[in-house]
C-alpha cells in the first residue's frame, strides 16, 4: 500500500443502467467506488451494486484458477490442462453425436461483457450447434419478437424519452429500483422527480405499489396477467372514440384497418374483469394518452414473463403509433447507437424483416426465435433419448438451475451429461455441475464497452473504460477463451499463441479493442472527418462523448420488407383469438409474482457483503387481510406450493400487495450441495423458479411464463 491512490474510470457492468464510476485504487487495494460525476450519460448517479464491484474483486470464493472434477470433486488445474480436459471429453462427442448434440447456454451478463457477447458468436457457428439457449427467453425475447415483426429488426425497440416526457404509462417495470431495463436511465428516480415537477404525469400499473408505483401519480394494481385486457381495452377505446392521431407516421403505416377490426371486441367493459380495473378507468387512460402532449407507454419484465408476452409488448407500441407518440420527442423513440446496431447500418427504410421458426426443438417442437430455442426446452433435450440427444453442454456465465423454471429438474438432467463445460466466475448452482470450469475475470481488471445498451438508452452517448487493475499473467481473457474453444472445435491449432488465433490490425488493434473501432468507424458518427468518432476519440474523452437527445428515425430505422412500420402482424393477429378463452379462467386464490430488490440482480450478488447486509428479502410478501385469513403472522413460516413442490418461505406483511397475490424474488435458493457462495449460504433464500412449470411458454416467442403463477399457501 506504499503507491500513491490511482483516480479510474469504469462504466459499471451490474445492471442495464450502464453508470459511470469512479473508482480509487492503492496499489492492489480498491480505496472507495462512487458515481463519475464526469460520465456524460449517468452524470455521477450510483447504485449500491456498484460500490459491491469492490466486494466482488476481492470475494474469496470468486474462482481465480480453473477447476477439473476428479471423481466427484474440483481440483485446481492451470488453463493448459483444463483446456486439454475440455478437448479430451468434448472432441469425440462431437465427432461421435454430431454437433446437436453439444448445446450452450449464454446467460445475463455475457450482455454485458463485449468479451462474451462479441466473441460468443464465434463459438456458436464452430459448433454449428442449433441447440442455442439464453436467458433471453427468461426475459425480453417477447418485446425482441414484437419490435422485430412491427419495425425489422429485433433490436429496434423503442425507449420513453423520459426528459421530454409529460405523460408516461409503466406496467410490469420497476425503474425505481431496476434504473430501466430495455431502457438504460439511470436515475430514474432523479429524472421521474423533474419531470413531475415540470407539470408531468406518471401512472405505474402492477400489482404491488412497487417503489416506482410510490412515487408516482397515480397506481392501478392490475391483476396478474391481465396486461393483455389493458391494452386492448385502451387500444380498442382510441378506435372507438376516435382518438387515433397518427401524425407524422400516417403515411408509414401497414395494417391500420386491419387492426381497427381484430381489436373492435375488446371494449374496456368487457376487459375489465381480466384485469381488474374498472371500464372508466381505462377509457380515462386512453383519453389522458391521446390528449397529452407528448406520451409514453413502456412495459418490461412483467409483462414480457407471461402467456401473452408477445402481444402485450406489440400493444404497448400499437398505443405509442395511435396516439402519435411513436418517434416523436417527449414520447417513445428509437436510439442511435454509436456501434453494433444493427438498425444503423445496411439500407435505410427497409429490408429482410425477421423470421422465426426456421428449426424446431427436437422434443416440444418449439420453433426457433432469433436464432435460439425456448431456455424451457433445455431439461427434455438432455433427457429425452433419440438423434440429436443433447449430451454436452457449454453455459457461459449463466445460473439456470436458479434462473429457469423447474430448477430441480435441470438439476438432474445436468447431472445425466457426458460432459459440462461452464465459464463462470464462482462455482455456483450450476457450474458444480460441470466437468471443468474456466474462470473469467473481475470486471476491474476487464475494459468496457457496451454492445446491447446503447441501443436502449434515454440519450445517445459513447463511452468506454480500461481495466481498473492489469489482470493475472496465466488467466486469459474471455474473448481468448472463446476463440481457443472455437478454434479446437474447428480442429485447428488452439494452443497456438494468441495472435495467432486474432491478429492484429494495421493500428495495432486486438480483441474487443478492434471490433469497437471497426464499429464505431463504421456506425452513423463514424466516417473519414476529424470529428468523427474512432475507438482513440472515445477514450481520450474522459466520462464519454454525449451524443445529444433521441431523434426522430422513421422511416430510416425501419428495415421490414415493406419499408412500413408493420401494425397487425398475422402471427399476432392470430395469437389474439386465444385472449378471449383467456377471459374466462377464473382467477385463483393466491397467485405469485417476482419482484427485484436494489440489492440483488444475478444470483451471486448474494455472496457479496454490502449486498448481503441488511433485512433477509427473500421473503414472501403478502397482504395483511390475505394473511389474517390464513393464520399467518409477520416473520412467520409458510408452506408455499404448486404441483411441483412446496417451499418453506419466511411470510413479510405488506399492504402493497394486491390481495389475492403473493411475491417472492428470483435467484435464491444457496442451500445446495457443492456450491462455493459462503456467504449465500448462510442466508439462503428459497428457489422461486422451483415452483413454476417449465411447459408454459408464450408460444409466439418461446419465453417462460414466470408470472401469474397459481400457489396454495398454508401456515408452516
Ligand atoms: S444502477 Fe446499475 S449500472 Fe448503475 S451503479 Fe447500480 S448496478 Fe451499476
Amino acid at each position: 500500500m506504499n503507491s500513491m491512490p490511482q483516480t479510474h474510470y469504469r462504466i459499471c457492468p451490474l445492471c442495464e443502467a450502464c453508470c459511470g464510476l469512479e473508482i480509487q485504487t492503492q496499489g492492489t487495494k480498491v480505496i472507495s467506488i462512487r458515481g463519475a460525476e464526469q460520465d456524460v450519460f449517468s452524470r455521477g448517479f450510483i447504485c449500491p451494486k456498484g460500490v459491491s464491484l469492490k466486494d466482488l474483486h476481492e470475494d474469496p470464493d470468486r474462482l481465480r484458477q480453473p477447476l477439473i472434477k476428479r471423481d466427484g470433486q474440483f481440483v485446481e488445474a492451470s488453463w493448459d490442462e483444463a483446456l486439454d480436459e475440455v478437448a479430451k471429453q468434448l472432441l469425440p462427442l462431437i465427432k461421435q453425436y454430431g454437433p446437436d448434440s453439444v448445446a450452450a447456454v449464454i446467460g445475463n451478463p455475457a450482455a454485458h461483457k463485449i468479451s462474451l457477447l462479441g466473441y460468443f458468436p464465434r463459438l456458436a457457428r464452430a459448433l454449428g450447434t442449433g441447440n442455442i439457449f439464453s436467458a433471453s427467453t427468461l426475459d425480453q425475447m417477447p418485446k425482441q419478437l414484437s419490435s422485430g415483426l412491427m419495425f425489422g429488426h429485433w433490436l429496434s425497440i423503442p425507449v420513453p424519452d423520459i426528459e421530454r416526457c409529460d405523460w408516461l404509462l409503466i406496467l410490469g417495470a420497476n425503474p425505481m429500483v431496476s434504473n430501466g431495463s430495455l431502457w438504460t436511465v439511470p436515475d430514474y428516480r432523479g429524472k421521474a422527480k423533474a419531470m413531475r415537477a415540470r407539470g408531468g404525469r406518471i401512472i405505474v400499473v402492477d400489482p404491488r405499489r412497487s417503489e416506482t408505483a410510490a412515487a408516482a401519480d397515480e397506481h392501478l394494481q392490475i391483476r396478474p396477467s391481465g396486461d393483455v385486457f389493458m391494452l386492448l381495452a385502451m387500444v380498442n377505446t382510441l378506435f372507438e372514440e376516435g382518438l387515433v392521431r397518427l401524425g407524422a407516421l400516417a403515411e408509414h403505416l401497414n395494417g391500420l384497418d386491419t387492426l381497427r377490426e381484430a381489436i373492435a371486441a375488446f371494449t374496456p367493459e368487457r376487459m375489465a374483469a381480466g384485469c381488474g380495473i374498472e371500464a372508466a378507468t381505462l377509457r380515462r387512460l386512453a383519453r389522458e394518452l391521446a390528449g397529452a402532449k407528448a406520451a409514453a407507454v413502456y412495459g418490461r419484465i412483467g409483462t414480457c414473463t407471461q402467456r401473452f408476452g408477445t402481444l402485450n409488448s406489440w400493444l404497448v407500441d400499437v398505443l405509442n403509433i395511435l396516439s402519435g407518440n411513436l418517434d416523436a420527442p417527449g414520447g417513445a423513440m428509437f436510439p442511435k447507437a454509436a456501434a453494433f446496431a444493427a438498425n444503423t447500418q445496411g439500407k435505410p427504410g427497409s429490408g429482410r424483416g425477421i423470421s422465426t421458426g426456421r428449426r424446431s426443438s427436437r422434443v416440444s417442437g418449439a420453433p426457433e426465435v432469433f436464432g435460439e430455442l425456448p431456455i424451457t426446452c433445455l431439461a427434455e433435450e438432455i433427457e429425452t433419448a433419440g438423434a440429436g440427444k443433447v449430451r454436452a453442454l457449454i453455459c457461459l456465465a449463466a445460473n439456470p438451475v436458479l434462473s429457469t423454471p423447474n430448477g430441480p429438474r435441470l438439476a438432474s438432467a445436468l447431472d445425466g451429461l457426458d460432459f459440462m463445460l461452464s465459464l463462470d466466475i464462482y462455482l455456483n448452482e450450476t457450474s458444480r455441475h460441470a466437468d471443468v470450469i474456466l474462470p473469467g475475470l473481475s470486471p476491474l481488471e476487464d475494459l468496457h464497452f457496451d454492445i446491447a445498451f446503447p441501443q436502449f438508452s434515454f440519450r445517445n452517448h459513447a463511452r468506454f473504460s480500461g481495466p481498473v487493475f492489469a489482470k493475472p499473467a496465466a488467466q486469459p481473457e474471455e474473448w481468448e477463451t472463446l476463440l481457443r474453444l472455437a478454434a479446437m472445435v474447428e480442429g485447428r491449432d488452439w494452443r497456438a499463441e494468441p495472435e495467432a488465433l486474432d491478429a492484429p490490425d494495421s493500428a495495432g488493434l486486438r480483441g474487443p479493442e478492434r471490433l469497437i473501432d471497426l464499429a464505431l468507424r463504421s456506425g452513423p458518427y463514424g466516417g473519414a472527418t476529424e470529428q468523427d468518432l474512432t475507438l482513440a476519440k472515445v477514450k481520450a474523452a474522459a466520462g464519454g462523448i454525449d451524443l445529444g437527445p433521441l431523434q426522430s428515425r422513421i422511416p430510416e430505422l425501419l428495415r421490414t420488407p415493406s419499408g412500413r412500420i408493420e401494425l397487425a402482424p398475422p402471427a399476432l393477429l392470430a395469437d389474439l383469438q386465444h385472449v378471449e378463452a383467456a377471459l374466462s379462467v377464473p382467477a385463483p386464490a393466491f397467485t405469485l409474482i417476482g419482484r427485484r430488490d436494489i440489492r440483488s440482480g444475478n444470483s451471486w450478488m448474494h455472496n457479496l457483503p454490502i449486498l448481503a447486509k441488511g433485512p433477509e428479502r427473500c421473503t414472501l410478501l403478502i397482504n395483511p387481510l390475505d394473511a389474517t385469513r390464513l393464520g399467518l403472522s409477520d416473520g412467520a413460516y409458510a408452506m408455499l406450493s404448486t404441483a411441483l413442490v412446496e417451499l418453506k418461505v419466511r411470510v413479510a406483511l405488506s399492504a402493497d400487495m394486491l390481495a389475492g397475490v403473493v411475491s417472492l424474488p428470483h435467484g435464491w435458493g444457496h442451500d445446495l450441495p457443492g456450491i462455493r457462495l459462503g456467504l449465500a449460504g448462510n442466508r439462503p433464500g428459497v428457489n422461486l423458479n422451483a415452483l413454476i412449470s417449465d411447459g408454459d411458454r408464450d408460444p409466439l416467442s418461446g419465453n417462460a411464463v414466470l408470472s401469474g403463477m397459481p400457489v396454495q399457501i398454508t401456515p408452516a
